[in-house]
This record gives structure tokens, sequence and C-alpha cells, in this order.
């Protein structure tokens, strides 16, 4: 990391997105007309918020002491043995909470308070972002009410109880489908009718500007970090090879965004294919989605002929999102980043491989990035850099019911 940059560049051309919020023609502010006071409050401070150097300083004292970074970049020697390359694994599993969200919320958290705010609202589906959002709240001392689908609650009973013990308040969305999207839209009410004193945490690239690119800002410092660790391990800052998984796009955004425009750097995001691309169960919007406006931005998503919102499906909740976050569907669409499916199986499987071979459990998420290594072009001198994005220990009761728990 140059030092001097740090991870809040002021110039927002830096990570791809012009002055009226698009990344080409995705992104943008599609919100009721009663959001707006509050999108244009935060479209007009966070630049200058978050190029503060005292804000810069608080946020990146919260990353080295509460969050546990820089994390490690480990090089996985028996994992690159079978595969034939240098794979090395970024550990974001490593972070305090067990994932990369918490460097987005600790980021927000710290902006709401710059905001003057005194209560953070969220949105969660399995629960992960609003634990984050909970633990960065209980350190700041901001009220945290977190919106979360009646049936999510049922679901993901150990998130919630992480949420209560943190001293958040989970709110029930009981309309809909009474998942996420229903959380999302509950949200949103409440944040209309509480522009004052409250702001909203996103957790991923999504949603209207500047959430997006104030999110990827934040998720910067992954790639910052890597930039220094390849140089002191490999002698030059950049691999070849780069894999994320993609749910809204945040971890991804995160490892790839000081490479965008190295173009020699091939970037890979890795989306979930479900019970598979033809099955109606899957959470591959790159292959299967349209264009349209989903949560507040112009993106790709999954839809049907009438242009509604499809369900996605996955085995790991924090790819069951039915969209990507703009900068992905314009990365996408200039072929920037190549996008890659892969099914529940596939990525069931290389969580056992990489528990086997190195001794990390990872997120079910996180596995589908891992899969993708064994199906991609390669070579053997090969530097490729996976994104472990997070911990197991939240899929474990999943991986026993595949019986991954037998030995093979
Ligand atoms: C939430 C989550 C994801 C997906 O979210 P992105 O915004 O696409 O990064 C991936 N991995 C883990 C471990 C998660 O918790």
């Amino acid at each position: 990391m140059k030092s001097d940059e740090g991870t809040n560049t002021s110039s927002p051309e830096a990570c791809g997105v012009d002055e009226r919020g698009y990344y080409g023609e995705f992104g943008g502010q599609f919100v009721p007309e009663l959001l707006f006071p509050n999108i244009e409050e935060l479209s007009e401070r966070y630049l200058s918020i978050l190029g503060d150097p005292g804000f810069e300083r608080e946020f990146q004292g919260f990353l080295a002491d509460y969050v546990g970074r820089p994390t490690p970049l480990y090089f996985a020697e028996r994992l690159s043995e079978d595969l034939g390359a240098q794979i090395y694994l970024k550990r974001e599993d490593l972070n305090h909470t067990g994932a990369h969200k918490i460097n987005n919320a600790i980021g927000q958290a710290l902006l709401a308070k710059r905001l003057g705010k005194t209560r953070v609202i969220a949105e969660t589906g399995a629960g992960q972002h609003g634990v984050a959002t909970a633990t960065a709240c209980a350190r700041l001392g901001l009220q945290c009410d977190v919106y979360m689908g009646e049936l999510d609650i049922a679901r993901q009973a150990p998130n919630v109880k992480r949420m209560k013990m943190l001293g958040a308040n989970v709110i029930p969305a009981t309309s809909g489908s009474r998942t996420l999207k229903d959380a999302t839209n509950e949200a949103m009410r409440d944040w209309i009718a509480h522009p004052v004193d409250t702001h909203y945490i996103i957790g991923s690239v999504v949603g209207p500007h500047p959430f997006p690119d104030m999110v990827a800002r934040f998720q910067s410092v992954i790639s910052a970090e890597l930039q220094q660790q390849l140089t002191e391990k490999i002698g030059r800052s950049s691999p070849d090879t780069i894999v994320a998984c993609v749910g809204g796009g945040s971890n991804a955004i995160g490892i790839f965004y000081h490479y965008l425009s190295e173009k020699q750097v091939r970037l890979v995001g890795v989306e979930a294919a479900g019970e598979g691309l033809t099955s109606g169960k899957s959470a591959a919007t790159t292959a299967l989605g349209r264009k349209g406006v989903l949560h507040g931005s112009m993106t790709l998503f999954m839809q049907d002929e009438d242009g509604q919102v499809e369900e996605a499906h996955s085995v790991s909740a924090g790819l069951d999102y039915p969209g990507i976050g703009p900068q992905h569907a314009h990365l996408f669409e200039t072929g920037r980043v190549r996008f890659a499916s892969i099914s529940d199986e596939e990525a069931l499987r290389a969580a056992v491989q990489l528990s086997r071979r190195e001794g990390i459990i990872p997120a079910l998420e996180t596995a589908h990035a891992l899969a993708e290594l064994a199906k991609m072009e390669r070579s053997q001198g090969e530097v490729i850099v996976v994104n472990l994005s997070g911990r197991g220990d939240k899929d474990m009761e999943t991986y026993m019911a595949h019986g991954l728990g037998e030995s093979e």
C-alpha cells in the first residue's frame, strides 16, 4: 500500500464511478422521492468525510486493533500441489466476526457518527451483515435496529441470538415472502420516516449511489494490503489472477479494487449456480440476468418476462441474491472481469478439499471461489490469489447435513 493513498482515495474515478453515480450504463439513484434528502446528504458528504485524514486515521485504527488487520496472505502449499499453480489465500476469515463484512460495517458506522446520526438500521438475510452491523454499533455506541424476514429469523437462529447479545433489536418483516426483500422494504420505509437521526448501513456494493462506491472504498483495504504483501512475498505487487465469490459483490470488489486498471491481472468473479444454471434454482446473475432496476440502481438481475425479480437459490445464504452490484454489471459487460458459476455440489466438495488439505474450513460462499480453481485454465508458475471471504463455522450444519463429516 502506498501510504499517501490509503483506503479512501478522494477521486471518484479511482473506482470507476462517475459524478452521476454511474458505471457505464449501470448504477444511478432510483429511489422514491421521499428518500432523496437522505441520499443527497450522503452523496454530498461521503467523499469529504472519507478523505478527511482524521477519519482515515480512526478507520485504520479500528481495522488494525479491533478487526485484526492486516489479514495474512497465506501460501496454500498443499492446495498448490493438488492444482498445479501457486495459490495464495487472503485470509478475510480471520477478521473479527469471521468475514470481510466488518470492514464495511465499521466504516459506515464511523461515517454515521460523522454525519451526526445516533441510530443505525440495516437489513439482513442470513444474519451475517446484521451481526457485523450490530458489532460495529455496539462498539461505537449507536442504537441498532436490524430488519429481518420472519422466515429468516426462524432459519438463522444463531445469528439472531448474536445480534441480540450485542444489543441490537431484530425487527421481523412479516409481509410478502417474509425474507430479505421484505426486510429491505421495511428498512427503506424506516429510513424515510427517520431521515435526521438514522443512517442505513447497506451490506454490499448494491443500492443507490453512493452506496456501491462507498462500500467498495471501505473494502478496498483488502487489495491495498495484497499489493504490499505480494511485494514482500514474491517481489511484485500484482498476481497473475485473482478469484473471488460474488453475492452482491463486496468482497470481490475489495480484492479487485487496486487492480482494476492493471489489465494484465486476470480477474474472476464466481457466482452460485445453485442446483444448476438450467434448474430454475440458481443465483448466477450474469449468466441468467437482464438489465433493470433493483434495490435503487440500474443493474443486472434475474427476472421473469414481466421484469419481476425472480427468487435466487444457493446452498450458501450469502450468495442467495438475484442481482449483483452495478459496478460488477459494468465489469461483466466490458469483459474486465470474467464471471463463472459453481453449483452447490461443487462448492461443498471444494470446502472439504480445503479443510482436509490445508486445515482451513471455509464459508460456503468462499467455497464457490475455491471450486472454480480446479475448473479454470491455469499453469504451474501462475500466482493465483483467492479471497477467503469468511470462515465456515456458520455452515457446519449444512456441511454435516450433506454427509461431509464422514471420511471419504
Ligand atoms: C456475505 C458474504 C459473501 C457475499 O457478499 P459479497 O458482498 O458478494 O462479498 C461472501 N462471503 C462471505 C463469507 C459472506 O459472509
